[in-house]
């Protein structure tokens, strides 16, 4: 690896140099949010954006102009990119091309409307609808192929070679296809999926997650800190984060993010996965820690989490894309550590490592050091 000379500190640095700093930051923004919001390099580049920003706003400075060239330059609106940036990670950044639409979000048939999210199925709602009819109707429209197939790879997982699939019409290629409980259950996924955020604002849950006091959060992170020795860093020399104990297990999971259509499937078979292995380390009505660095902090009662396979209902996510997420035993004995920036999560203590061994997350596939020792 070359050494490359870290560029001087923010405060360092002149207004011109920042503004055109905080101009690159916000174009790898907009190249990469396509992976938003589980990419941790591009969140980093958010991250730059958030800190140059606050230095130019010290110094007063007017973005007006550069940013309205960013934008012709571009054909994107910097505007509101920079608007969502400093807003992260409440708002995900996605730039939205010149007629405002979200091209990460753009709807694959129509090319006219957002889908909600990059999740499920890429078609915003009215095509999803129009998708649902062509298939239990059996009538072609335009920019769907309908089709049986002996080809087993095109099917979904419900499919046999009598099933009526749906993709999308690419010309010259023929995609996996969708058959209608595919295609309903994503729109139940889209309902429900905000009657979900809804139940979280108003803290309906069953009672599995309890925010910790201020004290509690000062007592677990400088206990977590002391005996694991954790140093945050998005910096390779820096990493591990912790101090990994004996025994334990570290598996890479960067894989997830090379694959875009599994990440919903990988994600939740890891959720559903680990809080059933926590569940079996800890007693009923027994609780632990689920830790966000720098964020709020739970107790977790494993054996209250009723809706584990829904990700919006994990209020500290297993997988770690964006921040350090540690779920802990009370008495530190065991648990899961997730660091964002190497993508990897340590397990460690015995007990969790029996527990998952009996039904291991797919994404657990790769280890990469056992004992803290590369392996
Ligand atoms: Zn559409
Ligand atoms: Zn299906």
């Amino acid at each position: 690896m070359p050494n490359t000379v870290p560029p001087p500190p923010i405060e360092q640095r002149s207004t011109p140099q920042l503004v055109e700093a905080l101009c690159l930051e916000l174009r790898h923004v907009g190249v990469g949010d396509y992976a938003l919001p589980n990419a941790p390099d591009v969140i980093a580049h958010i991250r730059d954006v958030q800190r140059i920003h606050a230095e130019l706003e010290k110094r007063q400075v007017d973005l007006h102009k550069r940013i309205a060239q960013l934008s012709a330059e571009t054909t994107w609106q910097i505007h509101e990119l920079l608007r969502d940036c400093l807003a992260f990670p409440k708002v995900t950044p996605y730039v939205k091309e010149s007629d405002g639409i979200r091209r990460a979000l753009r709807c694959n048939r129509c090319q006219q409307r957002e889908m909600p999210d990059r999740k499920g199925i890429w078609l915003c709602d009215v095509c999803l609808a129009g998708a649902l009819h062509s298939v239990e109707s059996r009538t072609p429209e335009d920019g769907f192929v309908l089709f049986r197939t002996y080809n087993p790879s095109k099917w979904c997982e419900h499919a046999d070679a009598d099933t009526v699939l749906l993709s999308l019409d690419g010309d010259d290629w023929i995609d996996g296809g969708y058959c209608r409980i595919c295609l309903s259950q994503e729109q139940q996924r889209r309902t429900h999926g905000t009657a979900n955020a809804l139940v979280a604002v108003g803290d309906a849950m069953d009672g599995a997650w309890e925010i910790l006091t201020e004290a509690e959060v000062g007592t677990a992170w400088d206990r977590f800190y002391a005996e694991f020795n954790f140093r945050p860093s998005v910096h390779p020399q820096d990493w591990p984060g912790i101090k990994e104990p004996t025994p334990s297990t570290t598996y890479s999971i960067s894989s997830v993010y090379r694959a875009m259509s599994k990440y919903r499937v990988l994600e939740n078979d890891l959720d559903v996965k680990a809080l059933g292995a926590l569940q079996k380390c800890v007693a009923q009505e027994k609780r632990l820690y689920a830790l966000d660095w720098q964020h709020p902090c739970y107790w977790l009662y494993p054996h209250r989490f009723l809706d584990a396979h829904s990700p919006q209902a994990w209020k500290v996510p297993v997988l770690p894309n964006g921040d350090y997420y540690i779920f802990l035993a009370e008495d530190f004995s065991f648990g899961l550590f997730g660091h964002p920036w190497e993508q990897t999560i340590c397990v460690f203590g015995q007990v969790l490592l029996n527990a998952l061994a009996q039904d291991m997350p797919l994404l657990f596939a790769k280890p990469v050091r056992r004992d803290g020792k590369e392996s």
